[in-house]
C-alpha cells in the first residue's frame, strides 16, 4: 500500500492523506534519517560542505515535507483520529531531534568542518547555517554528561506533549461553549452580517434561530455590538475562563497544571544548560542583546503608553456614563461603548467598511501592491491543486519572465475544529537540488467571517490588516534566494525579527494609493469613498494607548513569567499578571478572568519568553516602513531594495546587518511613536 505522506510531489495531495498515514511514514523517514546520519557520524578527516551538511539538509526536507501536511491538518481539520496520529508523530520527531541535537559524534564533525581548511572559502550563507547549527548542538544539550543529557532529553519530550496538550485544550474549551438564542430582540445591536452570522451557526448544528459561538468573528460580534450587557458579560466570562477551573466548563479542560508543568520544565531545562532562568536561553538565538534591553525596551514602551491610555479609558467612562447612563464600565462592556463612540466621534465602524472589501477585490489588489513594490505576479489556480477543504485557494508566484518563485494556500475563514487565530505555516521550504531549485509553498490561514448566504465574503479593515500581515509572512517564506533550507526564508531568522516584513506589509492598509486597489463595493464596485477614508485615518490612533498598554501587558507578563520562575514557589502565573497589569494595565479583569489559560502563543507556541517580538519587530517594521513614506509607497527602488536585502536574504545574514543594509542606518524608535500616535 502506497503512503501519500511518503510521494514527493510538489505539493501533498491532501485528499488521500489520512491520519492513519502518519504514524507509518514519519517512523520510516525517521528510520532512513538514523541510517544516513550513522554514516556521517563516522565522517573522518574534515568534512566538507557535500558530504556533511547536504546530506542533513536532505534529510531535514524530507521530514519537512512530511510533517508540514500533517501539524496543519491537525490544526485546520482537527479530529481525535488527526489528534493521536499528531501527537504519536510529535513523540518521535521531539525524540529524533534531541537524539541527534544530542550527538556528539556529529557535532564534532560539524566543528572539524568549522575550523578546517575549507572554512574561510566557504560563503557567508553556508558559514551562517553551520554557526546555527552548532548552536543548536549547545542548545540540544550535547556538552552535557550523562544523566543530565538523559534528563534533558525527558523535558523535551515531555515538553513537546504539555505544549500539545495546552493548545488541546483550548480548542476543546473554544467549540465546547455555545449558545442557542430563539429570540433575535435578545441580540438587538447586531448588525446584519452579524445577525446572518449567528444564524448561520445555528443552521450547521440542525437548529433554528441563532446560536453565539467563541468561534473568533462571533465572539467579537457580540462583544463590540450586543446591546444586552448581561449576553456581553455570559459570552466574555466563557471566553475568558476557556481552559480553565472558572466559568461554565470549569475544571473540564483546566490548563492551570499544563502551564505551571511548561514553566517548571522550561526552567529546569534552562538551568541544565547553565542559564539563570528560561528567559536568558529564549534570547541566545534572538536579536535582543539580554533580558535586561529587552524589559528596558517594554518598561520605556509602557512609560510612555501609559498616560494616554489612562485618559483614554477615563473618556471612555465618561462617555458611557453621559450618553448612556452606564455608571460603572466593566471589562465587557469596553468593546461595545469604544465602538459607540468611535462611530459618534468619527462616523466610522468596522461594519461600514465590510462592504469595501470584498475578499477578492482585497486579495486581487493586494497581489497588485506586490507587483507594484516587486515586479511579481501573483495568480490563483483553479481546479487542478488537490486541498483539505471547499475554502481553500491555490495561487502562485511568477518571475515577469514567467518563472514560478513560490506557491500559497489560503484558508480563510472560521469553523469548528480549527485553530483559532491566523498565522503562516512552511509546507515546502526552497533548497536548490539536483534538479533545480525547490519551489516554497506556504500555508495561510486565518479565521475570517466566513460568506454569509451566497454573497461573497466581506471583511472589515482589521481583517485586511489580518491578512496583509500573514501575507507578508509568507513573502518572508516565499520570496527567499537562498538555496539551503538552513537559511531559507523564515528559517534562522532570529525570532525577534520574525514580525517585520509581516507587520511591514500592514502599513499599506491605510494608504489611500494601496486602499484604491485593495477596496471596491461590493455592489457597485466603488473604492472606498475619500471622505470616508478620512474618517478611517482619523480614527487609527482610537485608543492606541490602551492597545498599547494591552499588547506589552502581555510582553511584560511573558517576560517575568519565564525570568523570575522559582522552582520552591512555582509558576505564579495569576501573581505575576497582577504584578504586570499593576504596572501598565488600565483595563483590569475580574479576579475569576483566565487569559493565561490560553494564551497559546507562549504556551504552545513559538513566543515563549518572545512575546515581547512583536514590539520589537514593530520598532523595524515601522522605521523599515517611513522609507516608503519618504520614497512614495509604491518606489519601486524602495521595494526592491526592501526585497533584496530584508525578504530574500532569508536567516542567510543578522537581522541587524540586514535591517542596516535596506536603511542605511541603524533602527529608530520615532517612526513606531509616530505610527501610533504616542509622542516621542
Ligand atoms: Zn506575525
Amino acid at each position: 500500500m502506497s503512503n501519500p505522506l511518503l510521494e514527493t510531489a510538489e505539493r501533498p495531495p491532501f485528499s488521500r492523506i489520512r491520519p492513519e498515514h502518519a504514524v507509518p511514514a514519519i517512523e520510516q523517514i525517521l528510520a532512513e534519517a538514523r541510517e544516513r546520519i550513522a554514516a556521517l557520524r563516522e565522517l573522518q578527516g574534515s568534512p566538507d560542505w557535500d558530504t556533511l551538511i547536504e546530506p542533513l539538509e536532505q534529510i531535514h526536507d524530507r521530514i519537512g515535507r512530511a510533517w508540514a501536511p500533517v501539524s496543519h491538518l491537525n490544526a485546520v481539520c482537527n479530529t481525535p483520529a488527526w489528534r493521536e496520529a499528531y501527537n504519536r508523530c510529535l513523540d518521535l520527531l521531539t525524540a529524533f531531534q534531541t537524539e541527534t541535537g544530542q550527538d556528539e559524534k556529529l557535532c564534532r564533525a560539524h566543528r572539524r568542518l568549522r575550523e578546517g581548511p575549507g572554512w574561510d572559502a566557504l560563503e557567508p550563507a553556508r558559514q551562517q547555517l553551520i554557526e546555527h547549527a552548532l548552536r543548536e548542538f549547545r542548545l540540544s544539550g550535547v556538552a552535557l554528561s550523562g544523566q543530565k543529557k538523559q534528563r534533558f532529553r525527558e523535558i523535551a519530550a515531555e515538553l513537546a506533549r504539555a505544549s500539545a496538550r495546552f493548545e488541546e485544550h483550548v480548542l476543546d474549551a473554544t467549540d465546547a461553549w455555545q449558545k442557542p438564542i430563539e429570540d433575535a430582540r435578545a441580540l438587538r445591536g447586531l448588525p446584519e452580517s452579524a445577525m446572518a452570522l449567528l444564524a448561520q451557526a445555528a443552521r450547521r448544528e440542525g437548529r433554528e434561530g441563532y446560536l453565539a459561538t467563541l468561534e473568533f468573528p462571533a465572539y467579537l460580534a457580540v462583544m463590540t455590538h450586543a446591546e444586552d450587557p448581561a449576553l456581553r458579560r455570559e459570552v466574555y466570562e466563557a471566553s475568558g475562563t476557556r481552559a480553565s477551573d472558572q466559568g461554565p466548563h470549569a475544571g473540564r479542560w483546566d490548563n492551570g497544571p499544563v502551564m505551571e508543568e511548561i514553566l517548571r520544565l522550561r526552567h529546569e531545562s534552562a538551568r541544565l544548560l547553565g542559564y539563570e532562568n528560561y528567559a536568558e536561553l529564549s534570547l541566545v538565538p534572538k536579536m535582543a542583546p539580554d533580558v535586561a534591553t529587552v524589559m528596558r525596551f517594554l518598561e520605556d514602551l509602557a512609560a510612555r503608553a501609559r498616560p494616554p491610555a489612562g485618559r483614554e479609558l477615563a473618556e471612555l467612562g465618561e462617555y458611557a456614563r453621559e450618553r448612556h447612563g452606564c455608571e460603572r464600565l466593566e471589562p465587557w462592556d469596553i468593546a461595545f461603548y469604544s465602538e459607540r463612540l468611535r462611530r459618534e466621534r468619527f462616523r466610522v465602524s468596522q461594519e461600514e467598511l465590510r462592504p469595501y472589501f470584498p475578499v477578492d477585490r482585497v486579495l486581487g489588489g493586494m497581489f497588485e501592491v506586490v507587483r507594484r513594490l516587486y515586479g511579481l505576479e501573483v495568480r490563483r489556480v483553479d481546479g487542478v491543486v488537490d486541498t483539505w477543504h471547499e475554502d481553500v485557494q491555490y495561487f502562485e508566484i511568477r518571475e515577469p519572465d514567467g518563472g514560478l518563485r513560490g506557491a500559497f494556500y489560503t484558508d480563510l475563514y472560521a469553523r469548528p475544529h480549527k485553530r483559532g487565530g491566523a498565522w503562516m505555516g512552511d509546507c515546502v521550504g526552497r533548497r536548490r537540488t539536483a534538479g533545480g531549485v525547490q519551489t516554497p509553498v506556504a500555508f495561510l490561514t486565518c479565521n475570517f467571517t466566513p460568506p454569509v448566504g451566497d454573497g461573497p465574503a466581506l471583511l472589515t479593515h482589521e481583517e485586511v490588516i489580518t491578512l496583509f500581515h500573514e501575507f507578508g509572512h509568507s513573502l518572508h517564506h516565499l520570496l527567499t534566494r537562498m538555496d539551503y533550507l538552513g537559511v531559507s526564508g523564515l528559517n534562522g531568522v532570529p525570532w525577534d525579527a520574525v514580525e517585520l516584513p509581516s507587520q511591514f506589509m500592514e502599513n499599506f492598509c491605510w494608504e489611500r494609493e494601496a486602499l484604491d486597489l485593495i477596496s471596491g463595493h461590493v455592489e457597485t464596485g466603488e473604492p472606498l469613498p475619500q471622505e470616508l477614508f478620512e474618517r478611517l485615518h482619523a480614527a487609527r490612533n482610537f485608543q492606541a494607548g490602551m492597545h498599547m498598554c494591552r499588547q506589552l501587558e502581555f510582553s511584560l507578563f511573558d517576560m517575568r513569567l519565564h525570568r523570575d520562575y522559582d522552582p520552591e514557589r512555582g509558576g505564579r502565573v495569576r501573581e505575576t499578571l497582577d504584578a504586570v497589569r499593576e504596572q501598565v494595565a488600565v483595563v483590569i479583569p475580574p479576579s475569576w478572568h483566565r487569559f493565561p489559560n490560553s494564551f497559546d502563543h507562549i504556551f504552545a507556541g513559538a513566543y515563549p519568553a518572545g512575546y515581547y517580538s512583536y514590539k520589537w519587530a514593530e520598532v523595524l517594521s515601522a522605521d523599515a516602513y517611513s522609507a516608503f513614506e519618504e520614497a512614495g509607497v509604491f518606489d519601486r527602488a524602495t521595494g526592491l531594495r526592501f526585497l533584496h536585502e530584508i525578504l530574500e536574504p532569508g536567516g542567510s545574514r543578522d537581522a541587524g546587518e540586514l535591517f542596516r543594509a535596506f536603511r542605511g542606518r541603524d533602527p529608530r524608535i520615532e517612526p513606531l511613536l509616530r505610527h501610533n500616535g504616542i509622542a516621542a
